[in-house]
């Protein structure tokens, strides 16, 4: 895979962090709970990103996506807004 991910309405929303593309980190309570005294903030940050899932949004259909990626494992699932109403 690359740095991008086709949502269902066919956009591509890119999926590489520090491109100012709005992603979001979804830091599990596992990671926040552990001890992170001593770690300098770029090895929290850089151990963050590595265990967390990625969240996306697409911005041509408003669809979450998730983005599961591990060095076994690379899941995506989707996430459509309820219409208001
Ligand atoms: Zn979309």
């Amino acid at each position: 895979m690359g740095s991008w991910v086709r949502c269902k309405c066919d956009q591509l929303v890119h999926k590489n962090l520090f491109c100012g593309t709005g992603i979001s980190l979804l830091a599990t309570e596992e990671f926040l709970d552990e001890n992170h005294l001593g770690k300098s903030a770029d090895d929290l940050i850089s151990d963050l990103v590595r265990r967390s899932e990625l969240l996306l949004t697409c911005w041509n259909c408003g669809r979450k996506i998730l983005v599961k990626e591990a060095k076994d494992a690379f899941e995506i699932r989707f996430f459509k807004p309820e219409l208001e109403g």
